[in-house]
């Protein structure tokens, strides 16, 4: 037996669901099998070339090479057809998706799971997955609704049914609790100020602390809705919250507006003359693992999609894009996550128009593939479940026409998806 095959066995019996042979790995004869394809596990590993992925029951048992597997003839066979097989993409940051056609829709474009970052609580049996039409839907897990202060953001916009409103502490504790006992796999805040000269009220630093403490404690993370430099030094990093949603950017005085738009490198001029101090404060949220999910699409993605886009409207796109790169410069991590039903425009399914603008920023497509599963995942609150093609983790996997580590666009041309161990959508 050589080395990697007993890497397998050891994989297979540690979840006790295969015994190994001599010259292979011998799968269980009630699996399903995918092979005939490059498997990407989104790990950020390299690909296998020739891979091959063993499904039972709603889990994934195996994954490597396809000289190590004796596949039996009583196993259910898919043919990658020479494609890419990987995990179903995740998009973390999505409104409006307890609608189950809505999730359907996502889920034929391979999009596996939604997370809905902010609902009424009246929207909650919305994700209910036990009723039949729900099953050919993707998995949808949400935050609920959105905690802040009385009469704060996002009530102050959107409807105060979005608000959990706090107001100490102890209240924070409280929401989090009665969120998580509710069934949210995350907890969204909001940190947003508004207009400065007539500000909404935010939680204190006091508040926002309970709330990640009380979250951790019940194991799941808290995401947070910023734009200002300030709010992240001053709350998001001292208070320990897990995850950035937006980007964030500095706050410019009308003299310097004037500076960078009359620029000719605008980006250059905003991070390295007119505020410096604003990759300073990037390279903290990176140091302290704070993931950002930059919703690009929804930020930019209906100017990045013009083809007459105006000087002023390229300088937009341009400085988010830039304040992205720096970010994955500097080492952040990002997830995928599009703001899908906040505004007009933003994709429903395969939420391509955000991948691109990563790719714009400078992550190689590998990078992008683990945003949109291992990254997205986490942010979720399922990282442990999902997210990765490996063993013990839920069957959510796409197989697409095409190597998308070399050309992204390959994402979108989805030949089958399957979850939780079914084929749940097949172009053939
Ligand atoms: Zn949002």
């Amino acid at each position: 037996m050589n080395v990697q095959t007993d890497k397998l066995c050891t994989v297979l019996l540690s979840v006790a669901l295969a015994a190994c042979a001599a010259g292979g790995t011998r799968v269980p004869g009630d699996a399903l099998v995918i092979r005939n394809g490059t498997v990407i596990d989104g790990t950020g590993r390299a690909p296998i070339a020739d891979g091959v992925l063993v499904i039972q029951g709603d889990r994934i048992v195996a994954v490597g090479e396809a000289a190590d597997f004796e596949i039996p003839q009583s196993a259910t066979v898919l043919d990658a057809g020479g494609g890419s097989i990987l995990p179903g993409i995740i998009n973390s940051h999505t409104h409006s998706t307890d609608v189950a056609a809505v999730r359907r829709a996502f889920l034929t474009d391979g999009v596996t799971t939604v997370c809905n970052v902010g609902t009424s609580l009246a929207q909650l049996p919305g994700f209910d997955e036990t009723s039949a039409p729900e099953a050919r839907a993707a998995r949808g897990y949400w935050a609920g609704p959105i905690i802040t202060v009385p009469g704060g953001y996002p009530g102050t916009v959107y409807g105060f049914q979005f608000n959990y409103e706090v107001a100490t502490p102890e209240e924070a504790r409280a929401a989090v609790a009665d969120l998580v006992d509710r069934g949210a796999s995350m907890i969204k805040i909001t940190l947003a100020p508004g207009d400065p000269r007539d500000p909404w009220p935010i939680l204190d630093l006091e508040q926002v602390q309970a709330i990640v403490e009380e979250a951790h404690v019940r194991g799941v993370p808290v995401r947070a809705h910023v734009f200002e430099p300030f709010l992240v030094e001053d709350i998001v990093l001292p208070a320990g919250v897990d995850a950035i949603e937006h980007s964030p950017f500095p706050i410019l005085s009308p003299e310097e507006e004037t500076s960078v738009l009359e620029h000719e490198d605008p980006p250059t001029q905003l991070f390295d003359v007119v505020a410096p101090e604003f990759e300073v404060l990037l390279a903290r949220v990176v140091e302290q693992g704070v993931v950002m999910v930059p919703t690009l699409d929804q930020n930019i993605g209906n100017l990045f999609k013009k083809s007459d886009r105006s000087p002023i409207e390229q300088i937009v796109v341009d400085v988010h894009v830039e304040a992205v790169r720096r970010f994955h410069v500097l080492g952040g991590t990002i997830a995928v996550g599009n703001d899908y039903g906040a505004i007009p425009g933003v994709e429903l399914g395969m939420p391509l128009t955000e991948m691109r603008l990563l790719l714009a920023a400078g992550l190689t497509p590998l990078e992008v593939i683990e945003a949109g599963t291992r990254n997205a995942a986490f942010v979720c609150g399922q990282g442990e479940a999902l997210g990765t093609l490996e063993p013990g983790k839920l069957a959510d996997v796409i197989i697409v026409d095409g190597d998308p580590t070399t050309d992204l666009e390959a994402v979108d041309r989805v030949v089958a998806v399957i979850k939780g161990g079914e084929i749940a959508h097949s172009e053939n």
